[in-house]
């Protein structure tokens, strides 16, 4: 299925995609998309036995929220991919590099971003986003995806200065405000082929900037779910943002970075478009 959230800043409303691309509401069906749906297989086998045809259509010019609520933690993966880690000189991780987003950071797909007091090097990164379904701790590889829910776009907005300039920890330059755009749609894991395999892009001011794969990454989602299992629990509801490749202001000869005023488009096959307008 794929879920979305819409209406008004918190007070979204819990909804899905219909097979023909129309946006269905759930309301009286389940009070939210949030953490708890994504961990209460009995409820989600209710929702997939609905008929879509019957539920009310919501207007596609609506707002949409991020596709989540309840998001406990955002667990960020940094140069997992090979293009994007040449881009900035580094070395291929030997193990994954990891970071915490905070969750005041997240926003619907086409909110605007507003740049931060003191901004100078704001940076785009499309993700790949994985949701947990199930708690996992010290999970294997082999098991690992059997605890993901599914699947959405993000974007992991970055603030060079504040991530790389000003101290420890890559924290600082991730968590502010706007900086985590989810959506447009959750994706459960049963409807998408194989998330090792989906094109990606990204668009700044109207021209590719980045244009890769999620065959790219180092460490595949199976990877990552593992690994970080291995340091923390990770509960229904999670969201891990899996890095970006190659193509950031960064990684451009010379650096530049998002303005006041530029659109910035982003997507992934199969799991929706965002735009947003830097504000
Ligand atoms: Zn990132």
């Amino acid at each position: 299925m794929k879920f979305v959230r819409y209406g008004e800043p918190g007070a979204e409303r819990p909804g899905l995609i219909d097979p023909a691309g129309a946006m269905r509401s759930l309301e009286g069906h389940v009070p939210d998309i949030d953490a708890g749906l994504v961990g209460d297989s009995q409820t989600l086998a209710r929702l997939a036995a609905l008929d879509p045809a019957s539920l009310p259509l919501v207007p596609a010019s609506t707002r949409l929220g991020c596709p989540l609520a309840g998001i406990g933690k955002i667990v960020g993966v940094g140069l997992n991919y090979h293009d994007h880690a040449r881009e900035c000189g580094a070395a291929i991780p030997s193990e994954p590099i990891l970071f915490l987003k905070a969750t005041t950071s997240l926003c619907g797909p086409n909110d605007d971003i507003r740049l931060p007091e003191g901004a100078e090097k704001t940076d785009w990164e499309v993700e790949l986003g994985v949701v947990i379904g199930r708690t996992a701790r010290a999970v294997s590889r082999e098991d690992a995806l059997s605890y993901v829910f599914g699947y959405c776009v993000a974007h992991d907005v970055s603030e060079r200065a504040h991530q790389l300039e000003r101290g420890g920890q890559w924290t600082k330059g991730k968590s502010h405000d706007t900086f985590c755009p989810v959506g447009p749609w959750l994706v459960s894991a049963e409807d998408l082929a194989d998330p090792q395999d989906l094109p990606m892009w990204c668009d700044v001011a109207g021209v590719r900037r980045q244009s890769s794969s999620t065959a790219d990454m180092i460490f595949s989602v199976a990877d990552v779910v593992s690994y970080i299992s291995h340091f923390m629990t990770l509960m229904p509801g999670d969201l891990i943002i899996t890095g970006t490749p190659a193509g950031v202001g960064l990684g451009q000869k010379p650096p530049f970075y998002l303005k006041r005023g530029d659109t910035v488009r982003l997507g992934i096959a199969e799991l929706g478009e965002q735009q947003q307008t830097v504000a």
